[in-house]
This record gives structure tokens, sequence and C-alpha cells, in this order.
């Protein structure tokens, strides 16, 4: 022993200190469980994989966690991911195989198609890209005998196209191939995939649930023979969170609906006063009545979040930035379904894609935070002041010097 002042005996009570929590006391919320090795009752225990065995699943917060989420999609199940996007990739690794097709809505998040193009092209899976204008007459008859899955996204990221879900689904069910959709806008609330026949529902928890804008996590939830699939893609890929990450997703959904609620209030108001606004040509938000997805949207969601795109008119094409730069509520930056107000550009996104030349000027993206409305709409103003007053110095300017 090079230390002589350790006692044996205390240092083995210190090794095995407070291992022995079996009764808890009961408080609101699971405990946040750490742990990755689980003990057994008995050897005979160590190999029966029907028990959990190992902590990389099964422990009490991500247990409970997964069992809500489940509840919320109506599916028998719901597996966690570190992230929205995670969830996205393991549900198509868990389900896809070489020689395999997909059909994929030329809408969908942008990482999603780096995904498909990219690591999944590796792995010998192909992806045709479809207009998400396309009816689901259109969408069906593409499939053909390699098709494995259609991968959908309603409304879709940055243009926010309303896909006709339900009836994909019934087309797709029909020919033996699986629909999945990336839920994220509608939180599992607004919109419930997997009773309208989609068969994988999916979500960027990070955003609604999370809520806060500081935890990353994503879900993928399903029934049957497509819960078995995202099973074993999951624990053969090794996908884990942490338990405190998931207590934050459990709290998130506490006041996931009060949230909800006033996101969508909100959105609806400042989509509406940004429709009268003489330099917007069109507000991308399926709730406003004369909004192309506005009959599918009624027919099929609850509601709205806060997350939709506008349209600038043409002339204010080189304009966008000067106007995004003149905001100071909304943040500049990606994602969204947080406490915040935030804006993004859409246009560098659009290339290469069905809706690029689809608008005529410049796409702005927003997502309506939890401030008060009249202070969301007098910044989007003094915004939208900046297009023509940048504009008129620049003249003066250039006047100025020649
Ligand atoms: C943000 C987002 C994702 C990815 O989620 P992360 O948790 O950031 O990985 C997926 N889909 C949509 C529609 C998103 O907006």
């Amino acid at each position: 022993m090079i230390n002589g002042l350790i006692s044996a005996e205390e240092n083995t009570r210190l090794v095995h200190c407070a291992s022995d929590c079996t009764q808890l006391v009961r408080t609101p919320g699971p405990p946040v469980q750490r742990g990755s090795t689980v003990l057994l009752s008995d050897a005979k225990a160590i190999y029966d994989h029907k028990q959990v065995t190992y902590g990389r699943s099964g422990l009490a917060t991500q247990t409970a966690l997964s069992a809500a989420l489940a509840d919320l999609e109506g599916a028998e199940q719901a597996f966690l991911y570190p992230s929205g996007l995670a969830a996205i990739t393991g549900a198509l690794m868990a389900i896809c195989s070489a020689g395999d097709e997909l059909l994929v809505s030329d809408c969908v998040y942008g990482p999603t198609r780096r995904f498909i193009n990219g690591t999944l092209a590796r792995y010998g899976v192909t992806a045709r890209y479809f207009s998400p204008t396309e009816g689901a007459t259109d969408v069906a008859a593409r499939i053909t005998p390699a098709t494995r899955a259609i991968f959908l996204e309603s409304p879709g990221s940055l243009s926010m196209d309303m896909m006709d879900v339900p009836g994909i689904s019934v087309a797709a069910r029909a020919r033996g191939v699986l629909t999945i959709i990336d839920n994220t806008w509608a939180a599992g609330v607004l919109f419930k995939p997997l009773a309208r026949g989609v068969d994988i529902s999916i979500q960027s928890l990070t955003k609604y649930v999370c809520g806060h804008s500081d935890v990353f996590m994503g879900m993928a939830a399903a029934s049957g023979e497509a819960a078995r699939l995202l099973a074993r893609g999951t624990q053969e890929i090794g996908w884990a969170v942490s338990p405190d990450d998931a207590y934050m997703a459990l709290r998130g959904l506490r006041t996931l609906h009060t949230r909800l609620a006033q996101h969508g209030a909100s959105a609806l108001a400042v989509a509406q006063w940004l429709a009268a606004q003489p330099e917007v040509a069109e507000v991308l938000c399926p709730a406003l009545a004369d909004s192309a997805g506005q009959a599918i949207w009624a027919r099929d969601f609850s509601g709205i979040c806060g997350l939709f795109s506008f349209v600038l008119k043409v002339e204010y094409a080189d304009r966008v930035d000067a106007m995004l730069d003149g905001l100071s509520l909304f943040g500049l930056g990606y994602s969204w379904g947080g406490f915040e107000s935030l804006a993004i550009p859409c246009d560098p996104q659009f290339a290469g894609r069905t809706c690029s030349g689809r608008f005529e000027g410049p796409v702005v993206r927003i997502h309506i935070g939890l401030e008060a409305v009249p202070d969301l709409t007098a910044d989007l103003r003094r915004g939208l002041d900046q297009l023509d007053h940048g504009r008129c110095a620049e003249r003066q300017k250039l006047r100025a010097t020649g």
C-alpha cells in the first residue's frame, strides 16, 4: 500500500456506497436513473434477454419518456435517438437494404436528403424525389417492385407544402410499401400519422417537445412489424440517449399543449399581419384561407405550430439579408420549437429542388416564439422597413458618388 492513510474497510465501503436504493420515495417525475451496468438477480438472468440486462435501453427515465411518446403518437412503441436527424437516419437504416429504392418528397429537411444521397446511397439504396405538390395517385404511380418506402414531411421544411399523407399511405400499404413521416412540425399533437395509415412517425424532440432550444433528441414511433424493425435497428446500431436529456424531454411534454396553443395563436396573428404588409407577396402558412395547403391542413390537422414562411416581393430579391439584419427580437439561427422567435433566409436551400423557381421573390422562414405579438410585428416592421430604406440609402450613395 503506497498511501497508508487509507483504511481497507473504508475503501470498500466507499466503492459500494449508495448502491442500495431499491426503495425510492415517489416524486411526480421518474428518477434520473444513471447506469450502464444493470445488476441482475441471479446468474441465470445474465443471459435472459427478455429482461433489461444492460443500461443502453430500459432504464427508468428513458422508459418513461418512450412510453409517453408512444402514447402521444398512438404507437405500440417509440424509440429514442440522440437527435432528430439520428431518428431519421436510424429509421431508414433499420428498414432499408441494398437494392431498395426510396421515394422521397422533395421538400424534406435538408440533412435528410444529405443522408439519403450520401450514406444510404453508399449502402446501395437509391432514391427518387417527387414534388410535394403531387397528389396521392401520382405518388403511388411512382412505386416500382424495388420501392421499399415513401418518406414524407408535411408541411415540408421551408416551403410548407401540404401533402395528402393519408391518401399516399393507403396507396402505399396496398402495394406493400412502408410510409415514414417527419412529424416534427405537428409535434405529435397537431397530426396523428399512425391513425392515418403511416407506418413510422419521426420527430425531432429538439424542437417543441424539449421546447427550450437546449436539448438534442429524436424519436421514431411505430406498431407491429415496423416497430420490430426499429427495435432491431436500435439494438444493432446502438442508439442511446442520456437520462438527463430524457428527463428534459419528459418535462417538455408536460407543457407541450399549452405552449403549442400559444405558438399557434401567435403564429396565425403574425401570419395574417404579414399577409397585409405591402412588401410581402405571399405567406406560406397552411392555416391561411387562401393558402395552397389549406384544404388538406383543415382535413388532417387540429392546429398550427409557430413555424411558417413568407415570400417577399421579387423587387426585394437582393435585400433579404438587410431585412433580417434589421430584426432585433427575432434571432437569426437554425432550429425552432423553442420559446424564442427565429428567422432564416430559405433560398440557398432551394437549389436543385422542385420548389426552386416556384417562388418569384426571396423566401424567409420564421418561428414565432412566446413573446407578445405586438412586439413581434413591430420587430418585423422594422425589418421590412430595411427593404426600402437600405435601397434608398444605396441610391443616395450612388447618386453622390456618380
Ligand atoms: C430540426 C429538424 C430535424 C433534425 O432534428 P435535430 O434534433 O436537430 O437533429 C429533423 N426534421 C425537421 C423537420 C427539423 O426541423
